[in-house]
């Protein structure tokens, strides 16, 4: 095991040169293959908390990569219309309120909610709250016990720069770039993968591929025949439009989310240009409608002509087959709803280091990494689902997501949540139960009643628990810099430098 290929320089592919460049320099050879002709998918520029984490490994300078991206903070997603037209929630990152002995702030909204006696729920995120006011600022450290020192972000960047960003990480950390179009996939007499050749007649072979082809899937689909998963009677959204527009001001630090006829658009605010797209379900409307809605609900002037995509929601069945793993969207598609598909492309990368083999893998590395890659995806897909599932929406796309059958393992979170308002974290699945209870709370899946130990506290308690974080976090929001001010101020050095 000496040398790593990596197939595709998207986001996908150049997210995992810059992570096994710095990790792997001097182990391992690692190089990559990318075709400027053919281009990358050009979306997906969205992110949640955890890509911190991703630059903290590469120990990438915060300001710098903003300012190299034409990045933005972002607090949280705004949905509108999706429970029903006119009606409108955040999911905030970060956590909700503060439990109160053995119960989570939730439970005592319910039963004041119950009463008629309680404040609006996005009151108890200080993200949400900052959100709406377009306020941002860092979390303080020496402030860990009030919401300013539970601030939570990701952010929004342009794709394009994003890669080009890592591209010249990676190649300071060793990685080799190939620019040309792959012909053929050559493999060896028991199958496995021995090389690619270019139309120019190159060979590259390697130990160890990742392919990062996209949705193409060329090694991993094309080569190995790795089977595809097909989700698209839960998530039946097949088709996007994507156009950038004049950024407006103020600038927003959450992406907005807003259902349409038979699907949704987002609105990604960046410094230099707001990103927007359409992700729609052909079934139930046409392309040339799909781009009508989509251009009249810009809020500035469109500044490119619009990409279109057709996908199929799905995972890849054994993501790692044979010497191959695949990253990205040859690895499968969930729609960006709740931008997972960058985490997912982050994760597997880790996970794959985790795992990585010193020779031909064993069949037990194999099904561990595959193991958790189908539990990570199967839970992501179930938070999505619930977007769509929980609508009170006219018309026939919403009535089918309505009264579709659901996964069971959404089911069994949905009646447990009817029941008393619980919900747990299983393992390490992505969302954490803030997500899901402000998603559900959100699209109306109101419990039958909160969980029976609130009856420990009197309605006199509850309410004044309830306004002392209300009002504590309305009084913390008011004092936060405004979003643009404070970016400003954040990459002026980097920019400068
Ligand atoms: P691509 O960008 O398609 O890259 C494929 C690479 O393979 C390219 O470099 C191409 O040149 C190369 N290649 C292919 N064939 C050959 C060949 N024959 N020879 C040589 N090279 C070849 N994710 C988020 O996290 N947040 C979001 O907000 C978000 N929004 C999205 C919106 C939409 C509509 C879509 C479709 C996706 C979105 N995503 C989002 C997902 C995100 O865009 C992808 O996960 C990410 O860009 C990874 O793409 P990729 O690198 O796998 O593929």
């Amino acid at each position: 095991m000496r040398r790593i290929l990596i197939v595709g320089g998207g986001t996908a592919g150049w997210m995992a040169a810059a992570l096994f460049g710095k990790l792997f320099q001097g182990l391992y050879d690692v190089a990559l293959v990318e075709s400027e002709a053919i281009g990358t998918v050009g979306v997906g520029e969205a992110t949640i908390p955890a890509i911190k984490k991703f630059n903290e490994l590469l120990e990438l300078d915060e300001p710098e990569f903003m300012a190299r991206t034409q990045a933005t903070f972002k607090l949280g997603i705004e949905f509108a219309d999706w429970w029903k037209p006119g009606e409108s929630y955040v999911h905030g990152f970060g956590v909700i309120g503060q439990d109160w002995e053995w119960l989570r702030c939730h439970h005592y909204w319910l039963r004041a909610r119950g009463r008629g006696n309680a404040p609006a729920f996005d009151r108890f995120s200080i993200n949400t709250a900052a959100a709406k006011a377009n306020r941002f600022m860092h979390p303080r450290a020496d402030m860990a016990g009030s919401p300013i020192g539970q601030i939570a972000h990701a952010f929004h960047f342009d794709a394009a720069l994003y890669a080009r960003y890592l591209r010249g990480f990676a190649e300071d950390h060793g990685v080799v770039r190939h620019e040309g179009r792959i012909g053929e996939v050559r493999l060896t007499a028991d199958g496995d993968i021995a090389g690619v050749t270019l139309d120019d007649g190159r060979a590259l072979d390697a130990d160890f591929f990742i392919d990062c082809s996209g949705f193409r899937a060329l090694l991993i689909g094309e080569a190995l025949g790795a089977a595809y998963e097909d989700w698209s009677h839960w998530l039946p959204c097949d088709r996007a439009i994507a156009v950038p527009c004049a950024r407006t001001e103020p600038l927003a630090p959450y992406t907005r989310s807003t259902a349409r006829e038979a699907g949704w658009q987002w609105r990604i605010p960046l410094q230099h240009r707001t990103g927007n797209g359409h992700v729609y379900c052909s079934r139930y409307v046409d392309d040339a409608a799909a781009e009508a809605v989509l251009l009249a609900n810009l809020d500035g002037e469109p500044l490119a002509e619009p990409n279109r995509l057709r996908f199929t929601t799905g995972k890849r069945v054994g993501a790692w087959t044979r010497n191959c793993v695949a990253l990205g969207l040859s690895a499968g598609f969930l729609e960006p709803l709740e931008s997972t598909s960058i985490h997912l492309v982050q994760s597997a990368a880790i996970r794959l280091v985790r795992l990585f083999p010193d020779g031909p893998a064993d069949p037990a590395t194999i099904a561990e990494y595959n193991r958790q890659t189908d539990f990570e995806w199967a839970r992501v897909r179930d938070f999505i689902i619930l977007h769509y599932w929980a609508n009170d929406r006219d018309g026939p796309f919403w009535e089918y997501c309505r009264t579709m059958e659901l996964p069971a393992t959404l089911e069994r979170k949905i009646d447990l949540w009817r029941a008393n308002a619980r919900i747990f974290r299983e393992d390490d699945e992505l969302f954490a139960e803030e997500s899901w209870i402000q998603v559900l709370i959100g699209q109306h899946v109101i419990p039958a009643a909160p969980d029976p130990l609130v009856a420990i506290k009197s309605n006199g308690e509850i309410d004044q628990f309830l306004g002392n974080i209300a009002t504590t976090i309305d009084r913390c929001v008011s004092v936060m810099p405004g979003h643009d001010d404070y970016l400003r101020r954040y990459v002026a050095g980097a920019t400068a430098a």
